[in-house]
């Protein structure tokens, strides 16, 4: 679907960890060495930065294609830097290609790696011999790392957001086909907590048509919405609150993630309509009562800052676990008379579960749910994470 030119490129890094050894990763993108027409010079500049502070080089190529000049230029360029570099032969997925990754050694490259990063072949053999000289990260020092999906329409600021979250304006869009990615994540590290964002190269991600990038949206909100610890749902403040907003942000509270609202493009919005908003707003997303709602505008960054507090506080929510004693002393405080609750325990995380142990079989009326899990919210502090209810019925 995204296999076209004119997709966004990027230089894209991420925390990486190959059997307890830690490192950055950073994905160059295409470098063609004294190729100004077609790649920008930011891009070299950039590849460059990229190749002087690591300390292993990978150089991947396409198995199935010839070598060409460009290739040699680029061997050459890389073998002068004085670092080690391996050579991953892509696509060689076929027995076949093995002989071809044979004239592959002609670059001057000793360490070659045939694989197929599609299938995963032949990657844990490159993976050993790059972090064979790593050291191996202590126990203690392996952080949490909260997971995040930027989720909306097309146009609401997705990457715009991104990068004013990252702390880096990457984003470059090239011309050059063959520049997509399969899903990449970025983690940053902020006041000792550690962010990645699921698949950043989706966010940035285009359709081509306005239906197909209404498509595409969907899609991918669903499917970072299960990698994630915490959603972060976009909405263009300029355009309110649409049927499609509405449609992501329900498989988002569906997905039981943390969940936080974030309107976008506050700076195009008059003083007179800001105190309106949020009443629209929470009428038409009557299910996220529970998601915080933060008005910002990824252009300026105001109000930006104020998501990574949202984000640790929704995300700890989400996987907070209540002692069964606390929970227990917390119902005989109730004043809940529609049946008689023996007991409740936390079942599970994301979203928190609770189990209400009754005398009567049915379920409970959703003005009893809502009850309920309102007093769980106050007592508790759960915020930005829908919480789910069940009961049963006890014996005696
Ligand atoms: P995406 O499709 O959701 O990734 O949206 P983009 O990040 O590509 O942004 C779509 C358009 O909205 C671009 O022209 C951005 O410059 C613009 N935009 C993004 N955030 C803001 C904002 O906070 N205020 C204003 N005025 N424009 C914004």
């Amino acid at each position: 679907m995204g296999d076209q030119p004119g997709i966004t490129r990027d230089r894209l890094h991420g925390a990486a960890e190959y059997r307890g050894r830690r490192f950055e990763l950073i994905d160059t993108g295409g470098i063609v060495v004294d190729d100004a027409e077609y790649i920008p010079s930011q891009i070299l500049k950039q590849a460059r930065m990229a190749l002087e502070r690591a300390a292993h080089i990978v150089f991947l190529v396409d198995g199935r294609s010839e070598i060409t000049a460009p290739d040699r230029d680029l061997a050459r360029m890389l073998l002068r830097l004085g670092k080690p570099v391996s050579l991953a032969v892509n696509k060689a997925d076929t027995g076949a290609r093995e002989s071809l990754a044979h004239d592959f050694y002609s670059l001057g490259i000793g360490d070659i790696f045939p694989v197929s990063a599609e299938h995963g072949i032949g990657v844990d053999a490159l993976l050993e011999h790059v972090t064979a000289g790593f050291a191996e990260t202590p126990e203690e020092e392996r952080r949490e790392d909260i997971k995040v999906a930027i989720i909306g329409r097309p146009n609401v600021g997705k990457s715009t957001l991104l990068n004013v979250l990252t702390g880096q304006d990457r984003v470059i869009v090239s011309p050059i086909a063959g520049t997509t990615r399969d899903s990449v994540d970025e983690t940053i590290v902020r006041d000792g907590v550690s962010y990645t964002f699921v698949d950043t190269a989706g966010i940035r991600r285009k359709g081509k048509t306005k239906q197909m990038a209404e498509k595409l949206s969907v899609v991918m909100a669903r499917r970072n919405i299960r990698m994630a610890d915490v959603a972060l749902v976009l909405l263009d403040a300029s355009e309110g609150v649409l049927a499609l907003d509405a449609t992501i942000a329900g498989y988002a509270h569906e997905g039981g993630r943390g969940l936080i609202v974030c309107v976008n493009k506050w700076d195009l919005i008059s003083e007179g309509k800001k105190t309106t908003f949020e009443r629209d707003l929470r009428d038409h997303l009557k299910f996220l009562e529970y998601a915080p709602v933060l008005f910002l505008s990824a252009k300026t960054g105001v109000g930006v800052t104020r998501i990574f507090k949202s984000i640790r506080e929704a995300y700890e929510s989400a996987t907070k676990r209540i002692s069964t004693g606390e929970l227990n002393r917390f119902v005989e405080s109730l004043h809940f008379e529609e049946r008689r609750i023996y007991y409740i325990t936390q079942a599970s995380v994301r979203p928190p579960t609770f189990v209400l142990f009754t005398n009567r079989t049915g379920p409970l009326h959703f003005s009893h749910v809502r009850y309920l899990t309102n007093q769980i919210r106050k007592r508790f502090g759960f915020i930005g994470t829908p919480i789910e209810l069940k009961t049963k019925t006890k014996k005696d």
